[in-house]
């Protein structure tokens, strides 16, 4: 399938950093080998002194795993790009320098900040509406601000140069297959959705369990933690996407709407000793792997306290959802992966007398990359039919061929800012986790441990 790219200049600042090398290439480099970037211009700035042979060793080398899956046509694209490509060296946060080369570049342009948050910002103050060519788009990263008044703060800015659908703030977390397959799974079974409420479900739980350590991350993940890191944009996210009132279509500004909505009824409620946990890993080991204590780790300040392990629950003030307890996970260095999110129903109100064996509830589990589903019920035998034994059916959910940034950058160059935070969105997530970081400021919740390789402090698995 090809996309229809209203974007005929893609400029990525930052073009000497992690993100752009190790992410954003090579998504952009899946998506030209399948024909989504026809007529596009690939540029890249930096404060860096790079040469052009760089810039262009810099493409061969993200651009080699999509070439050598590319056929013929992918090819003649990845090339053409690659010879179509400029560097430029400058300081995009001084005076009228990122503007003169805005004046170079053929619009309407994308510019993707991958760029230290702080700089995006200074970069974009020193921005006015005339220098951006018609129809700029502005791809901001994560984190976006750092609570509710910074974040309100960064969306005054961007609001004076271009209009909201204009601004993508990038949550890759949730590509687009997962997204369409959360809402197909909700809205096209009529069998779930009468039951998708608090009279049938106990309780919803969105863990995103990592097995990888801090590997080598600190200078930005000891500043941020894994709440701000994971559960303030994409766990929330995810919980929006399970909870939201059927929408009319799956176009952005009903999906948006929706989530909107969700996410402003939805709060974190004191006491915070109650209703959120925190841990830090100390050493262990993962698969054989010794992992050192994360205080140890080269760059970790360990007075600042960052959790690597984080667990909140929030409630959503509404008619479907009041009571429902939506927990929400995340942390690093544990014993495995887990990303799912599991659905747990109520028990039936009575079960026939003359069943035996163990009535669990039934959960239903939606597993992100690879997407899945499985659905836990209880059945009859085998051998005794009064005795209750448990199923599971499985399905494999649709995936894309497309990389995580190759469906933020497909979203980017067509126009479709549907996977892309909304600004009122962005602060309300800020908003609902805000009150959590001032208590765990305060120390009002322990900062428990656990070791790395465990699944977690005593008492916390779920
Ligand atoms: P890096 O520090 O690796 O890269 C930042 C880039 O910005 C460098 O190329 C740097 O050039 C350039 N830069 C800094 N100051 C200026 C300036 N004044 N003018 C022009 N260029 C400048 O950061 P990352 O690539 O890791 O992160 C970029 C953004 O992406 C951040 O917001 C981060 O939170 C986000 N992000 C990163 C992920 C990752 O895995 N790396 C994942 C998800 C989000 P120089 O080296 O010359 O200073």
């Amino acid at each position: 399938m090809t996309s229809q790219t209203t974007i005929k200049t893609l400029l990525i600042l930052g073009a000497s950093g992690d993100l752009t090398g190790r992410l954003l290439l090579p998504g952009l480099a899946r998506l030209a080998a399948r024909g989504h970037t026809p007529g596009l211009t690939l540029v890249g700035a930096g404060s860096d002194d790079w040469t052009q042979e760089q810039w262009l060793e810099r493409l061969e080398t993200s651009f080699a795993d999509a070439n050598s899956q590319a056929d013929s046509s992918g090819k003649r694209e990845l090339k053409r790009i690659h010879k179509g490509t400029g560097y430029h060296q400058l300081d995009v946060t001084a005076a009228g320098q990122l503007a003169g080369l805005l004046a170079t570049l053929k619009g309407p342009v994308a510019v993707y900040f991958a760029l230290p948050p702080k700089i995006s910002q200074l970069a974009c103050e020193a921005l006015t509406p005339e220098q951006l060519p018609a129809g700029t788009r502005l791809v901001m990263e994560k984190p976006f601000g750092s609570n509710e008044e910074s974040a309100r703060h960064l969306n005054k800015i961007l609001a004076a140069l271009v209009p909201e659908d204009h601004i993508h703030r990038v949550d890759h977390f949730l590509g687009k297959a997962t997204v369409l397959n959360i809402l197909g799974l909700r809205f096209a079974n009529n069998f779930l959705e009468p039951v998708w409420n608090r009279d049938h479900i106990a309780k919803v739980e969105i863990i995103f369990d990592e097995d990888l350590a801090l590997e080598g991350r600190a200078r930005y993940y000891d500043g941020a933690g894994a709440l701000r890191d994971m559960i303030q944009s994409h766990l929330l996210q995810v919980m929006a996407l399970m909870a939201i009132e059927p929408p009319a279509s799956v176009d952005e500004r009903d999906l948006r709407d929706a989530v909107a909505t969700l996410l402003r009824a939805s709060s974190i409620k004191a006491p915070y000793a109650k209703n959120t946990r925190r841990a830090r890993y100390a050493a262990g080991t993962i698969d054989g792997r010794k992992v050192p204590d994360y205080a140890q780790e080269t760059g970790v300040d360990a007075a600042r306290g960052t959790e690597t392990l984080a667990e909140v629950q929030v409630s959503i003030d509404n008619w479907r959802w009041q009571g429902v307890p939506f927990l929400l996970r995340s942390g690093k260095a544990l014993s495995s992966a887990r990303k799912e999110a599991v659905v747990t129903f109520r028990p039936p109100p009575h079960l026939p007398q003359g069943f035996t064996g163990v009535d669990s509830p039934n959960q239903l589990r939606i597993g992100f990359g690879p997407d899945t589903l499985q659905f836990d019920v209880d059945v009859n035998g085998p051998g005794d039919v009064l005795s209750l034994d448990r199923a599971t059916l499985h399905a494999e959910l649709s995936a894309s061929e497309l990389l995580p940034y190759g469906e933020v950058l497909e979203g980017v160059l067509s126009g479709d800012p549907l996977l892309s935070v909304r600004g009122d969105t962005a602060e309300d997530c800020w908003r609902i986790i805000d009150p959590v970081l001032k208590a765990w400021a305060r120390d009002s919740v322990p900062l428990e441990e656990y070791a790395a390789g465990s699944p977690g402090p005593e008492g916390w698995a779920t």
